[in-house]
């Protein structure tokens, strides 16, 4: 790998951004880097966490001139902060390039979501092509293309349903906060009837659902109660029946594809769960052809080194495909591989991946990679 001279970054201190930044620790990549700058929208001026070859305080992370300066750029501070800055720095003549977590440009036409692993052909046309934005897709999106990349190596995706059950971390540093928060709220309100053996479970029950729909329970970053409670609306609403976390699931997977003149139907149901991190998904997948559940498994097994078939038996499945088991591992654990009995072209499946690492970390770190050695190989 060579050198990105100045990479610039702008939201470390947030959950993707920390994610990322100790990858990258993990990885060794800021020892390829010659100079890293650390931004910020609320701290700049004071000291940073010590790191090989870092400024040691932190720079305006609004200063277009500073920023101007950068070969490379990675934003995970949110769609607000690419909506102010990256045109205005594009309008200054910057030509570095723009590596970003949020959604904002995702479907712009210059510029490219980032998946490799499934559309590194495409990353690197539009690099020789003179591209400068590279966006990282929504976190469920890629960890579904991840699962079941497979399947979409082999064609034999008709279409897919998605009912999703998404972590609390999906929502940034401070939503996770207020749910344990909400959590330890409920807790305090029941603790004298918890304590008392003769106490009634429907009245412990009664006072938590009171509690939860008082106001008295803390809302303001979540702005619903999660503890206790599922959310089923993730994303704002598009004003035709959908959220627009679910018509993420439609448009991003088919622009990652290539394939907007031949979208995949992709139908989803995106549902916010009390889970901390890691988005779990079930699909329901109509075949393009009748495979045989073994070869089904080898194939989404065998496309990519990080997901991990899980057998489809309760032991198997309540050890290994769950969100505690997952978190914090690069793996995308698949399991409850089945036909079903509408149809035997008809499968179910059930996945796990830790929406901060290939939902949102991972392939940004992976674009810095192919970014320095295309650099290498002399913009080829
Ligand atoms: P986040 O945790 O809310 O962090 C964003 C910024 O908030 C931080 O960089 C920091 O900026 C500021 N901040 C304020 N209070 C903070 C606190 N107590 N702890 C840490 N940071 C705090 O956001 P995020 O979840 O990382 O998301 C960043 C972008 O990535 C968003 O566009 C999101 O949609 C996208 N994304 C998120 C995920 C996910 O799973 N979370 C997945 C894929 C994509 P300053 O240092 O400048 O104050």
């Amino acid at each position: 790998m060579t050198m990105i001279k100045r990479l610039g970054f702008v939201g470390w201190r947030g959950m993707v951004g920390s994610v990322l930044l100790a990858r990258m620790r993990e990885e060794g990549d800021l020892e390829h880097v010659e100079e890293l700058v650390l931004y910020s929208t609320s701290q700049a001026g004071q000291p940073g966490p010590e790191l090989p070859n870092t400024r040691p305080l932190l720079a305006d992370a609004i200063d277009l001139d500073s920023l101007s300066t950068m070969d490379a750029i990675i934003s995970c501070q949110g769609g607000d902060y690419t909506q102010k800055i990256h045109a205005p720095l594009r309008d200054m003549g910057w030509q570095g390039y723009w590596l970003d977590a949020a959604s904002t440009l995702r479907m712009s036409d210059n510029s490219t979501i980032i998946l490799d692993p499934l559309n590194q052909s495409i990353i690197r046309q539009n690099l020789a092509k003179g591209q400068r934005d590279f966006i990282g897709g929504n976190c469920t999106v890629s960890l579904m293309l991840m699962a079941l990349h497979g399947l979409f190596k082999e064609n034999l995706v008709e279409w897919i349903t998605a009912m999703t059950y998404q972590a609390i971390s999906g929502g940034g540093a401070q939503q996770m906060r207020e749910l344990l928060i909400q959590m330890g709220e409920i807790h305090e309100h029941v603790t004298p009837l918890l304590r008392l053996q003769e106490s009634s479970i429907l009245d412990i029950d009664s006072r938590v659902n009171e509690y939860l729909n008082s106001s008295a329970l803390t809302t303001g970053a979540i702005g619903s109660p999660l503890a206790n409670n599922l959310l089923p609306w993730i994303d704002i609403d598009l004003d035709n029946g959908i959220g627009r976390e679910e018509w993420k699931g439609y448009a991003e997977t088919n622009k990652i594809l290539g394939r907007e003149n031949n979208p995949i139907p992709i139908e989803s149901t995106c549902v916010r769960v009390g889970t901390f991190r890691c988005h779990s998904q079930a699909f329901t997948i109509a075949l393009s052809q009748d495979v045989g559940i073994d070869d089904l498994a080898d194939i989404m097994g065998q496309a990519n080194q990080w997901v991990k078939v899980i057998p489809n038996n309760k032991q198997d499945t309540l050890q290994s495909l769950t969100p505690a088991a997952v978190s914090g591992s690069m793996d995308i654990a698949v399991g409850r591989i089945r036909k079903t009995v509408f149809n035997s072209r008809i499968m179910t499946v059930f996945t796990v991946g830790d929406q901060l690492l290939w939902g949102a970390a991972e392939p940004l770190r992976r674009m810095l990679g192919i970014l320095s050695e295309y650099q290498t190989d002399g913009d080829s």
